[in-house]
């Protein structure tokens, strides 16, 4: 591993202070292009996440009595100051966990502009006077939580951050954020900047640490009304395990295993265009929405399988920063290690290899900065059995299987038959059969003649083991109020 430059030390963020751990660990980060350490992030554990949460309640009581227009105020604000550092923030996220330029710029962008629609919301925030009874005055609030607890994946990072501290934040309350140990650094930097606006202290905090140490004490953590997290369906198992014992409300964003389906009178160019990128530029399928699960109908299968694979083997992969990057490496050694075991077990399970399947040092030479990066090339198995893991199991890397289907009701049967139900795509030219698509598919989002569209302005959530609740859209900030009723008697 090169050793040649020092890596980067960041600091947590509690109580307005950058600070290491209580215990005085330190976690690597490592660029999973080149596999060298850049950075140093603390290992936060319960410790820590005390402390943060007492800095978030001594700071509830001003932030949520701030008038929402202030607090809009102070959130346009900091979105400014975010924008003017957008590039250095990207640039670490791409470093941090290989996300390509293309991806990683545009979502910084975009998550920077969700924080002012979020501001904008927070003065729309309102309840109800309801006409009851002669002899009382009847009413609803909408108030904050108090303090809550948000845990971030590593795939996208700072967006994910920015979306869901923004929204709480406009709702009245303070928060601890606890980021993906192998990718903190830029909500780390992000937090910082907070210093430059009007935000008191205390209002947001960054642990950084373990799951199983830092994010399980949050979710534990008495003096934390409502968690969100985004991540595994199993860790929100063990999430929903641990919280019980508080009964804290849960946000829960969690995997998926969309279908991608194409019928035969589709555009089959812009199909393969949509689908392709659907799972393997998307973030080297490291997005949870990736369209992993290609369902085709018989008469086009090998004619579309054929326009995958010229699209898949024309992908560029190499460094995350260079623009001309389509697919960058997975993000860490173990998910490398994990996407290479679901390579050889679908292999083992009878699946047919029809593009791709080499990955690390095959793919660049020894010479090469790229030869100890994680890179795993687009990868296409075919199966007609929906029962291998390779069909069931969200792998997150490059990898897709591609299934047949005869009739529209088969395809919604193979569709609908996973534990999970985020994303699900639609390819056809008949409108009529995509709208019985729409209503029949298990899926929090469908799209028709395109794939992985998301925007702040319209809900997103998961059906089944995909998640609870929902971000985006005009009624996001209900997540982070809870009502109040009162009866006032004359
Ligand atoms: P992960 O579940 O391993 O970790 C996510 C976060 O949870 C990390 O910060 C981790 O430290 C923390 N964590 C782990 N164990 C914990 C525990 N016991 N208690 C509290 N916190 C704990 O997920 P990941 O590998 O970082 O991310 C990939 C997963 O996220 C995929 O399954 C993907 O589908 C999902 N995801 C879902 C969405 C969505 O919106 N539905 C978006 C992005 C990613």
């Amino acid at each position: 591993m090169p050793t040649d430059r020092q890596p980067e030390m960041f600091r947590q963020f509690i109580g307005g202070e950058l600070c290491a751990a209580q215990n005085g660990r330190w976690i690597d980060s490592i660029d999973p292009a080149t596999g060298r350490v850049w950075a140093r992030i603390p290992d936060g554990n319960a410790a820590d996440i005390d402390a943060a949460v007492g800095h978030a309640a001594a700071a509830l009581g001003s932030w949520r009595s701030r008038p929402a227009a202030e607090r809009a105020v102070a959130l346009r604000s900091w979105a400014a100051v975010l924008r003017e550092y957008q590039t250095d923030l990207w640039r670490i996220d791409a470093t941090d966990n290989g996300r390509p330029r293309r991806e990683a710029e545009p979502a910084v962008a975009g998550a920077i502009q969700q924080i002012e629609y979020h501001a904008g919301l927070a003065e729309t925030i309102c309840g109800s006077t309801v006409d009851i009874s002669s002899s009382a005055t009847t009413y609803s609030l909408r108030e904050p939580y108090g303090v809550v607890g948000l845990i971030i994946p590593w795939n996208a990072p700072l967006a994910m951050f920015l979306a869901k501290v923004s929204a709480a934040l406009a709702a009245g309350n303070t928060v601890v954020v606890k980021p993906p140990e192998r990718a903190s650094a830029s909500i780390l930097v992000a937090a910082q900047l907070f210093t430059k606006t009007g935000f008191p202290a205390g209002v947001v905090n960054i642990v950084t640490g373990e799951g199983r140490t830092a994010g399980e004490a949050l979710v534990r953590h008495p003096g934390v009304r409502k968690v969100s997290f985004t991540g595994s369906t199993a860790t929100g198992r063990r999430i929903t395990e641990a919280s019980s014992a508080n009964i804290k409300s849960l946000n829960l964003e969690l995997g998926g295993k969309s279908p991608s389906i194409v019928f035969a009178d589709a555009d089959l160019e812009s199909a393969a265009d949509g689908v392709a990128a659907g799972i393997f530029t998307a973030s080297a399928g490291q997005a949870c929405i990736a369209g992993s699960r290609i369902l085709i109908e018989e008469p086009i299968f090998d004619e579309f399988v054929d326009k995958l694979k010229a699209r898949a083997t024309a992908m560029v992969l190499g460094s995350p920063l260079d623009p001309a990057t389509d697919m960058g490496p997975v993000a860490f050694e173990g998910q490398f290690d994990k996407v290479k075991e679901y390579l050889d077990s679908a292999a083992a399970e009878g699946a047919r290899l029809i593009f791709g399947g080499r990955s690390g040092g095959d793919l660049f030479p020894p010479e090469s900065e790229h030869a100890g990066g994680y890179f795993i090339e687009p990868t296409l198995f075919v199966t007609e059995d929906n029962g291998l893991r390779v069909c069931r199991e969200e792998i997150f890397g490059p990898v897709a299987v591609a299934m047949p289907f005869g009739s529209e009701r088969h395809a919604i049967e193979l569709a609908n038959d996973s534990e999970y139900g985020l994303a699900a795509g639609v390819w056809t030219q008949n409108l009529p059969l995509a709208h019985r698509m729409i209503r029949r598919l298990e899926a929090g989002t469908i799209w028709v003649n395109t794939y992985r569209r998301l925007h702040w302005a319209l809900p997103f959530g998961g059906q089944k083991a995909s998640g609870i609740g929902t971000s985006n859209g005009p009624t996001t900030l209900n997540e982070w109020l809870e009502h109040k009723s009162v009866w006032i008697e004359q």
